[in-house]
């Protein structure tokens, strides 16, 4: 039988840092990581046959628990006509009227390859329609790996304290312009200074990428004011919140309409798939209906078409959403309870789907905050729960995800290893 390490010392002599995504090496919780062979429901089994209730859900996408069997037939009978045509799809067209439908605010929508790419053609389209070349941005937010975002970004960039990446050009970086999260006042006072530079404003609704953090009352619309008053573009990162905190997203759920939303992961069904979208004015000037570039030789790719489709039918189900948020609830509560009984410090935030737990006693709304918690007692707590069978993200600044799959047994399970891992967490 191979194992975790032999993998593991394999891949680091060809993979930079032995992955093919920086946060699943571990470095930030110290430790080496597991090798998956395969993945069912709310469990992953690693190449050792060691098996763990999963908390990541491959980072989101999995709101249906892994390997679903409605997925997996729509991809095998796509398979049968053909992986990739180049030419358009039938299914690309059901796809853009689903997430059309589902979410108002899209009145079109472009489908890309990932998350990174909706980001990237977001702020080109924002910037390419309003004629101005300032992004705002939030600091701890994380929207892919484009140059524009690798300042004071979230997620590995945050978790390897490099929130600034070396080979992003000074004059690309000095053109993001980024604010503290649930501030309201410091983003009146940049948009005073420099609104009329201002090409758009993009934001996680709620900030899954460091650790989970949600926006005060009333900050998502004050943003949208502020916006609409100078002529920005608000865009609503929604790669990780869309079709998860709701069916139409965090939008949904706060009463927003942004002028452009991204999205990725559910939206593929578990397929490498992105999607931006928004009003009709702003997409109509994406090529070929307009001048601004963004293309793709896999866009709209029908296997994975039919897997995000499967994906879209599932969700729609009645009452879908108000179970994942009645359990996101019992665990995160659960989690503080635990806490306090052991006599620990921790807060929780919770929305549908999604978790933070915070080593602290203050409640968490802001970057700075979920930066100063005890992240060695959280690296201590990941690795008693890893050891007894429960993979939670593998960074004190990442959200958790559930998914529909993590029934009142496995919430009740996760919550008796929690009461260990805490204890023994406590003692090292
Ligand atoms: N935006 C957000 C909010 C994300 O969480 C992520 C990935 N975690 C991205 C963008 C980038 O998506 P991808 O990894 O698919 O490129």
């Amino acid at each position: 039988m191979t194992t975790n390490h032999e993998l593991f010392e394999r891949a680091r002599l060809k993979l930079p840092g032995g992955v093919n995504s920086p946060v699943r090496a571990f470095k930030s919780v110290g430790g080496e990581p597991f090798f998956t062979a395969r993945a069912d429901g709310p469990y992953l089994w690693d190449v050792e046959g060691k098996r763990y209730i999963d908390y990541v859900g491959s980072w989101g996408p999995m709101i249906v628990g892994h390997n679903h069997p409605h997925v997996r037939a729509a991809v095998a009978r796509a398979i049968d006509d053909g992986l990739s045509f180049g030419t358009p799809c039938p299914a690309e067209v059901t796809m853009a009227e689903t997430v059309t439908r589902l979410v108002p605010s899209l009145e079109m929508v472009r489908m890309v390859n990932s998350g990174t790419e909706a980001t990237m053609a977001a702020i080109r389209l924002a910037r390419g329609f309003t004629g101005r070349n300032k992004i705002v941005k939030f600091e701890g937010c994380y929207h892919g790996h484009g140059d524009a975002f690798l300042v004071k970004a979230g997620s590995g960039a945050l978790t390897f304290g490099v929130p600034t990446s070396p080979g992003v050009p000074a004059g690309l970086a000095d053109l993001t312009l980024t604010l503290p999260y649930n501030d309201l006042a410091a983003a009146e006072r940049l948009f005073e200074e420099a609104g009329s530079d201002i090409a758009g404003l993009i934001i996680e609704p709620v900030a899954g990428n460091m650790n989970c953090i949600l926006p005060r009352e009333g900050y998502l619309k004050a943003l949208r004011d502020l916006c609409t008053r100078h002529g920005a573009l608000l865009i609503f990162d929604e790669v990780m919140t869309g079709f998860r905190v709701a069916l139409g997203g965090a939008q949904q759920h706060y009463g927003i309409t942004p002028d452009l939303s991204t999205f990725g992961k559910i939206i593929g069904g578990g397929m490498p798939v992105g999607a931006y979208g928004g009003r009709r004015d702003v997409m109509s000037q994406i090529a070929p209906s307009g001048p601004i570039y963004q293309a793709g030789t896999l866009s709209g790719n029908p296997v994975a078409m039919a897997a995000g489709l499967a994906m879209l039918e599932l969700i729609q189900a009645p009452g879908f959403y108000a179970d994942i948020a009645r359990r996101t609830n019992t665990l995160s509560d659960g989690f503080a309870t635990i806490a306090a009984e052991c006599g620990v410090p921790m807060t929780t935030n919770a929305i549908c789907g999604m978790f933070g737990l915070f080593f602290t006693s203050e409640k968490v709304e802001t970057f700075a905050q979920a930066t100063a918690c005890d992240t060695a007692l959280f690296n201590r707590f990941f690795h008693g729960m890893l050891e007894r069978g429960v993979y939670l993200a593998p960074s004190a600044f990442e959200a958790g995800f559930l998914s529909s799959a993590h029934d009142d047994a496995v919430i009740a399970q996760t919550l008796d290893t929690a009461r260990d891992a805490l204890r023994a967490a406590l003692k090292g």
